[in-house]
């Protein structure tokens, strides 16, 4: 365990990491702990081996497939990627599937922005500079006097004086009603703190990749389908990527479907997502490497409102895409929004 930061936080999705990186240029220190091998949370991008000696590794968007960018803040960090080559635009539109029926990619739409190297390169960019430690899953809370110090299963992870949760609102849900349990002092602000996650709720979503033998024969970057019982996604992430990079395509099953096989095992359900895909190409797929990955919690269906909660006595602080910063939908930019909101509000600047 590190010295004490100002800020501890937990969660090194988007949100967290964009309210590490404006802490920290603030002068104060900040500490950010995750559960996962690396960082970018649900900005997730799968390696895996070249199938084939002249080809490169693959890379698959499993989690967010691209991202847009309204605010700016939002454009500028994506205008500042491009420019510095680690981001670029992917497309402005996706083919769209209804009933079987095919529309070409409009030509004319809003940037959708895919970094060459894999969604979680954002998280790797805004994480440059910052104290991440990786593969620490926390367990609980405690409240100390003026402060907080967070646990996991091997004992104490940390201490700061501020503390700040980035979390898919169940799981954070769990942590706060674990101190609840315990009788915080300040239960008022902690149960107005659960209050907020209790609302949230989200849709899950079972996705499959696949890397290719051969290209399929179409010439969309990516297939949007409308009431397919099934999938709602098709992309060949292919054409994110850079030359030589082997032919592979990212399937999203529906929030229906996937509610529906929530609790099946991955290599039941990989056969039915890459059986339906072909259906609706109409060509057999030929995978050399394929995997499916369940996401419990995807996309938020409903979510808290304000950008974030920030209780300035508790020094008790949450956000991410549970949140509502603007009128448009949970997304990348909303988890950025949500961490720049409550990074001003600890600030004192909001
Ligand atoms: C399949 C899928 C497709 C999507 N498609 C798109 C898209 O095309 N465009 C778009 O804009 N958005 C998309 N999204 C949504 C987007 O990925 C999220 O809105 C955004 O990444 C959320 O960021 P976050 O920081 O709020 O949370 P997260 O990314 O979930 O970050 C939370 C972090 O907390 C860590 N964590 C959890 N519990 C603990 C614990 N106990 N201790 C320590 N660490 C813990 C996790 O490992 C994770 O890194 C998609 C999401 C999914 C799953």
């Amino acid at each position: 365990m590190p010295g004490k930061p100002d800020v501890l936080i937990v969660g090194a999705g988007l949100a967290g990491l964009a309210l590490a990186h404006d802490v920290q240029r603030r002068g104060q220190s900040v500490h950010v702990l995750d559960k996962s091998r690396g960082v970018s949370g649900r900005a997730a991008t799968r390696r895996t081996p070249p199938p084939a000696a002249q080809c490169s590794e693959a890379r698959l968007d499993h989690g967010a497939r691209y991202f847009t960018a309204r605010h700016p803040r939002a454009v500028a960090l994506a205008e500042g990627g491009v420019r510095a080559g680690w981001n670029r635009v992917w497309t402005p539109g996706f083919a769209t599937w209804d009933g079987g029926e095919v529309t070409p990619p409009p030509q004319d739409g809003h940037p959708r922005y895919a970094p060459p190297a894999g969604m979680n390169t954002l998280g790797r960019e805004l994480a440059r500079g910052l104290d991440v430690q990786t593969g620490l899953e926390v367990s609980s809370l405690e409240r100390l006097p003026g402060g907080w110090r967070v646990h996991s299963r091997d004992g104490v992870a940390g201490e700061a004086a501020r503390l700040a949760l980035n979390l898919p609102a169940p799981q954070a849900l769990a942590l706060l009603e674990s101190l609840l349990l315990d009788g915080a002092d300040d239960l008022e602000e902690v149960k107005a703190a659960a209050e907020k996650m209790r609302r949230v709720d989200y849709a899950p979503c079972w996705a499959a990749g696949a890397v290719l033998e051969t290209d399929i024969g179409a010439d969309w970057p990516a297939l949007s389908l409308k009431g397919h019982g099934v999938l709602d996604w098709i992309a060949r992430e292919h054409t994110k990527r850079a030359e030589g990079h082997p032919p592979a395509l990212m399937l999203q099953a529906s929030a229906a479907w996937s509610r529906a096989n929530l609790e099946r095992r991955p290599e039941e359900v990989l056969p039915e997502l890459l059986a339906a895909a072909a259906d609706v190409l109409g060509e057999e797929i030929r995978s050399a490497h394929a995997f499916a990955q369940r996401w419990r919690y995807a996309t938020p269906e409903r979510r808290a409102p304000g950008p974030c909660f920030w209780d300035v006595g508790t020094g008790l602080g949450l956000c991410g895409d549970g949140f509502t910063p603007d009128d448009h939908g949970p997304r990348v930019e909303a988890a950025l929004l949500s961490g720049w909101a409550l990074a001003a509000r600890m600030g004192g600047n909001d």
